[in-house]
């Protein structure tokens, strides 16, 4: 058994996974990678994968997992994370469960943070109200109506049951994610005893 820690960190677009994956990786002092993040990073240098990135992305749909395998794994052979790390927003899907688990990479502990559809489009809404009045905040391509629906349609068809799955292991942890940033932080806190 080796005590590295690998954290995946789940929820519906809302829920603030982002937010609480980049605070939990300052606590514990490990690297954490954002797939959608990746994904538009990609996007926005113009990379090999940005075209049909972006295609997926603006849809709703779930990106290729030739371009997740390149970008993802790609980056976790670098030296920095080999002491641990936290991926948020991976696995999205059984096949992405697969594919950590070939290679060598199941996760140590999975958090879904849940929140219901309502709260979740109620923030992304909120979220764009923001953006919009904020020139330093780059607002989503993805955060309109249509592609909301579709985006928590596919959480709840190829997501949830990654969850699921997860729970069956027993690594999962389930936070309430209808709460401030500092309670939902305090609750993940809990699991590591930090
Ligand atoms: P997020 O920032 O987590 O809301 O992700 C934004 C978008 O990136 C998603 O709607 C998908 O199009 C894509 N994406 C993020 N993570 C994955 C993944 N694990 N597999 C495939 N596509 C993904």
């Amino acid at each position: 058994m080796s005590d590295i820690i690998r954290i995946n960190i789940l929820g519906p677009q809302g829920s603030g996974k982002g937010t609480q994956t980049k605070i939990l990786a300052k606590k514990l002092n490990i690297p954490s990678i954002s797939m959608g993040q990746m994904l538009r990073d990609e996007v926005s240098k113009k990379g090999v994968h940005a075209v049909t990135a972006k295609d997926h992305i603006d849809q709703g749909h779930l990106v290729p997992d030739n371009i997740i395998k390149d970008l993802l794994f790609k980056e976790l052979c670098c030296k920095g994370y080999l002491d641990g790390y936290i991926l948020d927003g991976f696995p999205r899907f059984l096949a992405q469960v697969d594919l950590l688990d070939k290679e060598n990479r199941s996760p140590t502990h999975v958090i879904a943070i849940l929140l219901s559809d309502d709260i979740a489009v109620e923030r992304i809404i909120k979220r764009k109200k923001i953006a919009q009045e904020d020139s330093n905040i780059v607002e989503r391509s993805d955060a309109v109506p249509e592609v909301i629906e579709t985006r928590l349609r596919v959480y709840h068809e190829e997501t949830e049951p990654v969850i699921e799955h997860y729970r069956k292991v027993g690594v999962l942890s389930e936070i309430n994610g209808d709460q401030s940033i500092e309670d939902v932080e305090k609750d993940i806190a809990k699991i590591f005893n930090i």
